[in-house]
């Protein structure tokens, strides 16, 4: 992309409403417009990463078997009056009458339609078991939307929905998440620790929420600090094998690491060594539920077992908050020039910073470097503007792409042009065609 031709409105002023950091580079960066409280445009950087954050979830989801559907953000209310949930969810329901008089909702989650289509559809266990999710937008009328995308009122979600025909099977679907959601969040270059939580409206026995540290999170969270220096790596899953996935699933949640809403300060101190006390904040980017058959006794979704009788599924309903992850990633990944996206999650990956725009030998090498980053699939954002210099290292720090290629007049009279990485702010010059090979050497493995 050429940014003479891109769509990019930074902002020169700090905007004076946003009062954390993510918030505040999400609008300078362009990335974003409120539009009402709570509810945003996604300007083309900003929904550059918000898709490249919804492959990887799409990619790990169906790495673990699940499978990927569409559901309408409107819902009929009847369902959740068939549920008993029309009533109990409260104020943060939006709630809709169309031109006929009907009632509908704008979705906060999806387990009574999902209960619905599986009851329409499936009848037997030999179809089970079965796991379906979406990406789709939900409505919340949070009283208090803020930190922009962190807490919005209408956001992106992942919820996906397992049916099982018994608890022990549910629970390895349990699991299954949880493995799943520890990777995804890695690959996007983020520490989420799952953390045992409180059940609130989805309601359920188990569940966990996964944490990003950060000081601007709105949870208060008690840990072991050993449990943030745990990685999965590039270790191989094999989703159906239950005890490894329950072994891995011990792993990530042995050491204490709990919320407010279920710390137990004796625990605490018993099992955790003083030195491996933290307490500090977190932001929630997920959280999966087993809830048995809590929808599915109610709304009737039965399946025959092997023995012949009729019995309600087991499921559970897990969530991801892709948009709330941009600003956790920004929260994660930023210094006092702008962010530093990790490159698995990059709107481009390199930005070519023309020195002197309209010199022609400059100018050619641009165009070279350009045509030769994204002819090996790497994605380029060059900038082509009649600017002085400062101001165009200026843009690229704010919006943090990985790799930077600086082409000047002056380097180019030896040959040389040079990469420096955004995130350690290293350096080095050499030719342009060894530049093209170097980043695309450095990029092959992600
Ligand atoms: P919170 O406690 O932050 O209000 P929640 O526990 O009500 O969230 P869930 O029902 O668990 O939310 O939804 C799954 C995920 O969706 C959350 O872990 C979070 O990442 C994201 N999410 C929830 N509410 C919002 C919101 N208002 N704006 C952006 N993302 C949200
Ligand atoms: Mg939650």
């Amino acid at each position: 992309m050429r940014l003479t031709r891109y769509f990019l409105p930074v902002l020169k002023e700090t905007p004076a409403e946003a009062q954390i950091v993510s918030h505040r580079l999400m609008l300078r960066a362009g990335m974003i417009r409120q539009q009402a409280a709570g509810i945003y445009s996604w300007l083309p950087l900003g929904y550059r990463v918000l898709r490249n954050i919804e492959r990887i979830v799409h990619e790990e989801q169906q790495r673990a078997g699940h499978i990927p559907l569409l559901m309408p953000t409107l819902q009929p209310a009847e369902l959740w009056r068939e549920s008993g949930r029309y009533d109990d969810y409260g104020q943060e329901m939006l709630r809709i009458r169309d031109r006929h008089g009907r009632d509908l909702i704008y979705g906060p989650t999806n387990e009574e339609m999902i209960t619905d289509i599986f009851r329409a559809h499936v009848t037997s266990y030999r179809d089970l078991p079965l796991t379906l999710y979406h990406i789709q937008w939900k409505f919340r009328d949070e009283i208090r939307p803020r930190f922009g995308v962190m807490r919005g009122r209408e956001f992106l979600m992942k919820d996906g929905y397992n049916f099982d025909l018994t608890r022990e099977d549910a629970l390895h679907a349990y699991n299954r998440h949880m493995v799943s959601y520890l990777r995804t969040y890695e690959r996007m270059g983020l520490t989420a620790i799952p953390m045992r939580a409180a059940s609130g409206p989805i309601g359920g026995d188990d569940t966990h929420e996964f944490l990003v540290l950060a000081q601007t999170g709105e949870s208060q969270v008690f840990y072991d600090d050993r449990v943030a220096g745990l990685k999965l790596g590039r270790r191989e899953i094999d989703y159906d094998d239950r005890d490894a996935v329950a072994a891995i699933c011990a792993e990530f949640t042995s050491l204490y690491a709990r919320t407010d809403e279920t710390h137990d300060e004796a625990a605490f101190a018993a099992q955790v060594p003083e030195a491996h006390r933290r307490v500090g904040r977190g932001i929630e980017v997920g959280q999966i539920f087993y809830f048995g058959t809590k929808y599915s006794e109610p709304m009737g979704a039965l399946v025959t077992t092997p023995e012949g009788d009729r019995r309600p599924v087991h499921m559970g309903s897990h969530g991801i908050g892709v948009s709330r992850l941009v600003g956790a990633l920004i929260e994660a990944h930023h210094d006092d020039r702008g962010i530093i996206w990790p490159e698995s999650v990059a709107p481009f990956t390199v930005g070519i910073v023309n020195l002197k725009q309209g010199d022609a030998a400059a100018d050619a090498a641009c165009e070279g470097l350009y045509r030769g980053l994204t002819g090996r699939g790497i994605e380029v954002l060059y900038d082509d503007r009649d600017e002085r210099a400062g101001a165009k290292f200026a843009t690229m720090d704010l919006i943090g792409l990985p790799w930077r290629v600086t082409v000047g007049p002056r380097g180019l009279a030896a040959g040389k042009v040079e990469i420096t990485s955004r995130r350690t702010g290293e350096s080095e010059e050499m030719s342009p065609e060894a530049a093209v090979d170097r980043l695309a050497g450095l990029l092959a493995g992600i």
